[in-house]
């Protein structure tokens, strides 16, 4: 695949979501038996466990969705909202690509779209879960940790987001979109 190479996306599923879902789950356990045993010494560790695990097993879960189509630019409805909220397709780009460049160590770039303006509005979202507002929901997300572009990137980061919108699946984003506008 252009963009991302194999033993990049192996690595990273195996190495950094899959224990990404192992941990959230952990975390739930623990505050079941801290509920439990009334024993909530531990409750401020697990809380932010479960906050940044499980948002971690989320995006991830979106990301990989997002990828694997043919770039280009997005057509229909989707196409029509980025114009609306963002003034055109190139300055959505300009804008998601500088902001995941510009996160301050890991984290996401996020294109999401906001129930309550019902606006599309772009996020730089630091580690898994900071940085965010509240009701989001993501549509299109770049992971900018440096696991996810590392082995053939190095430090250019903003080589490996460029690319990375070659391989968006612009079709996996509408539909979000569209789950999204009818979401509560
Ligand atoms: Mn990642």
């Amino acid at each position: 695949m252009p963009g991302i190479d194999a033993r990049t996306v192996e690595l990273h599923y195996k190495l950094h979501h899959k224990p990404a879902v192992v941990a959230a789950n952990k975390a739930e356990e623990a505050l079941a038996k801290a509920r439990e045993s009334n024993d909530f010494s531990l409750v401020k560790f697990y809380e932010k466990e479960l906050a940044f695990q499980l948002s971690s097993h989320l995006l991830h879960s979106i990301y990989w969705t997002n990828l694997g189509g043919k770039g280009g630019e997005p057509t229909g409805n989707l196409a029509r909202a980025l114009a609306s909220s963002f003034g055109s397709f190139a300055k959505f780009k300009a804008h998601l690509a500088a902001a995941s460049v510009a996160v301050e160590a890991s984290g996401w770039g996020v294109l999401g779209y906001h129930p309550v303006t019902q606006k599309l509005m772009i996020l730089q979202c630091e580690n898994h879960q900071k940085l965010t507002a509240w009701g989001v929901q993501p549509l299109l997300l770049v992971d900018v940790f440096e696991h996810a572009y590392y082995l053939r990137y190095q430090n250019r980061r903003a080589e490996y987001v460029n690319k990375l919108f070659d391989i968006v699946n612009w079709d996996n984003v509408a539909q979000r979109l569209e789950l999204a506008r009818g979401a509560p």
